[in-house]
């Protein structure tokens, strides 16, 4: 080996141990999810409850779309060939686009390969050098990346803290032309909700835009699985909304939905539309199938939830410190990551998947374990659940008290 790349290898080593030390190792692992067996998963040939999913409603795996996809795939082939703006949009990919925005009852809608670039592409098109963003301090990476692409100044308020952002805003906002208020409506981690007509109010007193990212409430809140802001009533005042297609729509992609001058700004500025192939045709096609479905899933959408609320107040009773409210989110939480990591292999050696959240997706010593429920998970896979975290405060000798005082929020 080069002298040269030896120091690159000692670097690259030196700080993996760095990450090592502070319990923030990640391994790559291997998951198969089978569409005959919802709800679950096999790791290394032993199958799991899977509670690590971000689909909610099972579409990842109905029959309907699967058939939409492979009559795509037969027709169109596999890939879109090319960006959008060359040859990679087609009349699938533009109806899409018209569904979207006809479902988010907005003036138009841009479709993303990922929803990180939806969200990326939200920010740089609203904000630049001298602008103002008024940041949920917990929002999603792809909004905070978006945010320093953007070169706006960021003004991060304490989560869902409407008091917080009254003061920021009573400090700051006059420093600025522009200004947007940014916010997750679901939170990805925490599994809490955005206080909009609070923000929205806010917002107006102090002349800004609100930015919704709705990509884990759509499919879950709303009459027809609209998302957050038409659950409240907010969505009128909520001109800007970014989704996703890969959580309870069950697929992949992304999506901005707002008025049309907007839309059409955001393919000049939004370098993932511009630079990025687009979605494969027979993708754009399930997509446009899965919302179709999403529409009409009222009764699973109740039992969702309905799930949630009692999941979480079984935990809360058995003494966990669980957070969140109301939604398929439900995160426990532990605040060292070691610990966090321990329990969630003790989890999987039970035959329940449940992801150590740890940093940099959560603060230090926020660390968490984040189940994610779905329609497809039955009774017995969450008394299983239950049960295992039950044994695991049996086994760790954790008393009721200790396991809800395990986590010291903002400490
Ligand atoms: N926003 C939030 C809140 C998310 O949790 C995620 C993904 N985990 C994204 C956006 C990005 O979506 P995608 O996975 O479709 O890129």
């Amino acid at each position: 080996m080069s002298a040269q790349r030896a120091d690159w290898q000692k670097f690259w080593e030196q700080q993996l141990d760095e990450i090592e030390a502070a319990g923030a190792r990640r391994r790559l692992n291997q998951f198969a999810r089978e569409k005959k067996s919802t709800g679950q998963m096999k790791n290394a040939d032993r199958c799991l409850i899977n509670f690590g999913s971000n689909d909610y409603l099972n579409l990842a795996s109905h029959p309907a779309i699967i058939e939409t996809i492979q009559n795509g795939v037969s027709e169109f082939g596999w890939g879109s060939g090319a960006s959008p703006l060359v040859t990679g949009r087609s009349a699938a990919h533009a109806r899409l686009e018209e569904s979207l925005a006809e479902f988010e009852r907005t003036e138009a809608a841009l479709l993303f390969s990922t929803g990180y670039s939806a969200n990326v592409a939200a920010v740089v098109t609203l904000m630049e050098r001298g602008d103002g963003i008024f940041s949920d301090q917990l929002n999603h990476a792809s909004l905070i990346d978006g945010c320093r692409l953007s070169r706006a100044e960021i003004c991060r308020y304490r989560h869902v803290d409407t008091a917080d952002l009254a003061e920021q805003l009573a400090s700051h906002r006059s420093r600025f032309k522009r200004a947007i208020v940014l916010t997750d409506s679901l939170f990805s981690m925490d599994g809490d909700l955005a206080p909009l007509r609070e923000i929205c109010d806010l917002a107006d007193r102090f002349d800004c835009l609100v930015v919704v990212d709705e990509a884990h409430a759509t499919g879950v809140y709303g009459d027809r699985g609209e998302g957050w802001c038409h659950e409240i009533g907010c969505s009128d005042r909520v001109l800007v909304r970014t989704g996703t297609l890969s959580k309870s729509l069950g697929g992949l992609g992304g999506f901005l939905v707002g008025p049309r001058a907007l839309i059409d700004l955001a393919v000049h500025r939004g370098r993932g539309y511009m630079f990025s192939t687009s979605m494969p045709i027979a993708m754009a096609l399930a997509a446009h199938t899965a919302l179709d479905l999403l529409r009409e899933m009222k009764s699973e959408r109740v039992a969702l939830r309905h799930t949630g609320r009692d999941l979480r107040e079984q935990l809360r009773g058995e003494g966990w410190n669980v957070g969140g409210i109301d939604s398929p989110i439900i995160p426990v939480y532990i605040g060292d990551p070691k610990r966090t990591v321990d329990y969630s292999t003790q989890l999987l050696a039970k035959g329940c998947f449940v992801p150590a959240i740890r940093p940099p997706t959560v603060p230090h010593g926020q660390s968490l374990l984040r189940i994610s429920l779905s329609t497809a998970h039955r009774r017995d896979h969450i008394e299983q659940l239950l049960k295992s975290f039950d044994e695991i405060r049996q086994q760790n000798f954790l008393s009721l008290e200790e396991s809800r005082s395990s986590h010291e929020r903002f400490a």
